[in-house]
């Protein structure tokens, strides 16, 4: 897999001190960015520190005070990668002060910036999170009510946020009305949280209750309550369920690790390989291909070992240093692999580079045939949302075949999940999925999407 995503939030409330919780809720989270982590909670004032690097090189030696806080970690799409552009980011204005946090990324935030600019407004990033607290400061301005700001602030924003906000004593979250981007609420005794991802309650022992819904504006203080915005299209990111969450991780109902070993299963009832060995592409093929082999009967098996130490292979940012990132990262274990026919999966193709050369270290370790099976269907279109692909010609399957792919990357056959056999893993409606990167479809206009690329 080649592509990253952008974020994770975390937000907690409770009656003790709470800078451990967000600190093992980033942690568990860190597969979701590995480039800057930051921390900001509330005591009288708002307490902050975040920096370039993982949570546990970030955070080392460091305590931040206070019962309520919220974090973030961070692999940057929009934005250059510096330490100003690094959140959560806290905003100063006439009615005091907040914290901010967000997932996602906004199609109209140069729309926004040049309107806002032209008011007056000066920025210190280059971040749309930035607008969207200066949005929020403004609106909140002008209605004298922070929800209301965040409110009006929504009408204006197109595209995706998950956002995680501290302000005063109270948490907020909020979640883009299409649902983008995942966010969940759990709680343990008097412990209040919301994490992009499950996993993040489950490493501080908190329960999870339920998905904060499209549009919702959930607010934790003294009691909960929940505000709405406007209904859109519900459009939850098949490249979670595919990709970027963790296996363990459940969104809005639906378990990661049950859909991705659907969908090696159903990858094996359309396209069934004569072979001797079903591996995988580590991390992201593992649950796959453990459904394949289950359907199959073939055995799985450790083909390549990754190494986990070397956590950065996206921060190179040409294209040969990606491809010298995969031989550092993955190596393959001879004695299993000499002399077998393996089946390969992974989740995604993107550009074809990283599955090309691991096709080649396997034959060059002995492998005898090499089929390749891809449980999300080609990706021929760029994605607005948060996720790391943005123009045409990143695509393999833009200009090639699903055969000429195979022939390039150097496979014995090569096979797709459909997207029908996606939505049938995922287990949702289709219309409550967002397909844009497969299909084309995208909730949010043209005409928007433009505005940012
Ligand atoms: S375009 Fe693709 S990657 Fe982007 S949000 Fe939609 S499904 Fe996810």
């Amino acid at each position: 897999m080649e592509v990253k995503e952008k974020c994770a939030v975390f937000g907690i409330y409770s009656d003790k001190p709470v800078f451990d919780q967000i600190y093992y809720g980033l942690y568990a989270m860190q597969h979701r960015g590995q480039e800057s982590a930051g921390i900001a909670t509330y005591t009288d004032k708002i307490n902050l520190h975040r920096d370039m690097g993982l949570v546990s090189e970030v955070f080392k030696g460091k305590y931040l005070d206070g019962n309520v806080g919220i974090g973030h970690v961070r692999y940057s799409t929009t934005g250059e990668s510096e330490v100003e552009n690094s959140q959560p980011i806290v905003i100063n204005y006439a009615k005091g002060s907040f914290a901010i946090a967000h997932n996602g990324n906004l199609v109209n935030s140069s729309e926004l910036k040049s309107i806002m600019e032209r008011r007056g407004g000066v920025f210190t990033t280059t971040t749309d999170t930035e607008i969207i607290a200066q949005l929020i400061a403004q609106e909140h301005l002008r209605t004298g009510n922070f929800i209301e700001g965040i409110k009006n602030a929504m009408n204006h924003f197109r595209g995706s946020y998950s956002i995680t906000i501290l302000k005063d004593d109270q948490i907020i979250a909020v979640r883009d009305p299409w649902a983008f981007r995942p966010l969940v609420f759990g709680r343990s005794d008097d412990t209040f949280v919301v994490a992009s991802e499950s996993c993040a309650l489950d490493a501080i022992g908190a329960e999870l209750i339920r998905d904060v819904k499209a549009g919702e504006i959930l607010v934790i203080g003294n009691g909960m309550k929940s505000y709405w915005t406007r209904k859109e299209r519900i459009s939850h990111c098949m490249f979670e369920y595919v990709y970027f969450s963790r296996p363990d991780t459940i969104i809005d109902g639906v378990s990661i690790y049950k859909v991705r070993e659907n969908l090696g299963g159903i990858l094996y009832r359309k396209a069934p390989a004569d072979a001797d060995m079903v591996i995988a592409v580590p991390d992201s093929g593992i649950t796959a291909a453990i459904g394949y082999s289950r359907a199959s009967g073939i055995p799985y098996g450790e083909g390549l070992i990754k190494n986990r130490y070397f956590g950065r292979t996206f921060i190179l940012p040409e294209q040969k240093d990606r491809e010298k990132g995969v031989m550092i990262k993955l190596n393959p274990i001879k004695s299993e692999i000499n002399d077998k026919r393996l089946v390969l999966v992974d989740d995604s193709i993107v550009r074809g580079t990283t599955i090309k050369r691991i096709i080649k270290l396997l034959r060059d370790f002995g492998a005898s045939e090499v089929h390749v099976r891809i449980t999300c269907p080609p990706i021929r279109h760029p994605c607005y949302y948060g996720i790391d692909m943005q123009t045409y010609k990143e695509f393999i399957a833009q200009e090639k075949s699903v055969e000429e792919i195979g022939k390039e990357i150097g496979a014995d056959s090569l096979a797709y999940n459909s997207l029908d056999s996606l939505i049938e893993a995922i287990g949702l409606p289709r219309e409550k999925l967002c397909l844009s990167c497969l299909n084309g479809d995208y909730a949010i206009k043209e005409e928007q999407m433009k505005l940012n690329v």
